[in-house]
């Protein structure tokens, strides 16, 4: 099955409003019209941007989806500082973020709570990105596998094979986010494609070809062609080369690299 490639941006906490704003527009002018069509290109920008860049997208019409990088579960209630899945879906947020590795390792998420926003995230029609991946102690304990499969069965527990008929899985070894290290290609295709299967026996073979399996941690221009072309990736999620227009276009752009 064909599926079109994602390269979603995580600016993580970085770029106000206005600085968001420039970045996008510098975005579209380094992209053409056939690298839209060729891939599908998401920013998620802190949430304090979000109304920015969606009325600049929808203004200006521009082929770029918008993402959050994270949500609470409950739709509204006294929960200081947060924001709801309600308040994303209204801001047109397509994608939100569920299990980042900053969120489990800095903010204490479980599997339970990654599942509940994962499930939140689906109740307001928008497409959860499950962040998945081990540390570097597990790698080397030879438990990536055991831990990967694990994230994903604790994130996606009582979802229904129609709810994960959009869903998008990023595969990022936690020794890689922010790092400069990345995944041997072959080793970022083999785990794409154990989340795969893990997908298959799940929900079933036709689910799992459908879903976009990205790899992230340290994309950058000089290698995003030898990590995004593997066959079981579907595309990256890019963290500190994603707040560089420049670079987020050229690893937008991997398939004509
Ligand atoms: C990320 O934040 O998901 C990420 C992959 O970061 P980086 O590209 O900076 O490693």
């Amino acid at each position: 099955m064909a599926r079109t490639p994602l390269v979603a941006g995580n600016w993580k906490m970085n770029l106000d409003h206005l600085e968001a704003i420039a970045l996008v527009q510098q975005l579209v002018y380094h992209l053409e019209r056939s690298d839209f069509e060729a891939v599908e290109v998401a920013v998620l920008p802190p949430f304090t941007d979000l109304r920015s860049i969606q009325t600049l997208i929808e203004g200006d019409r521009l082929p770029i989806a918008l993402g959050a990088q994270d949500t609470h579960w409950e739709d509204a209630g006294a929960f200081t500082g947060e924001i709801s899945p309600g308040m994303l879906a209204r801001l047109h947020c397509r994608y939100v973020l569920a299990g980042h590795s900053e969120r489990r390792a800095l903010f204490g998420e479980t599997d339970e709570i990654v599942n509940r926003k994962l499930q939140a995230i689906l109740r307001h029609g928008m497409v959860p990105i499950l962040c998945v991946g081990e540390t570097l102690e597990e790698r080397e304990a030879g438990r990536a596998d055991e831990v990967v499969v694990g994230q994903l069965e604790g994130g996606l527990a009582a979802v229904t094979a129609e709810q994960a008929g959009d869903l998008v899985v990023a595969y990022e070894p936690v020794w890689a986010i922010g790092t400069g290290r990345t995944a041997l290609p072959e080793d970022a295709d083999a785990m794409c494609g154990l989340v795969r299967r893990t997908l298959a026996e799940r929900f079933g073979q036709g689910i799992a070809d459908g879903a976009r399996v990205l790899y992230g941690g340290s994309v950058k221009p000089a290698n995003a062609k030898a990590l995004l072309t593997q066959p079981e990736v579907d595309g990256a999620l890019v963290g500190g080369a994603s707040i560089s227009a420049e670079d987020f276009a050229v690893i937008c752009r991997f398939p004509r690299l």
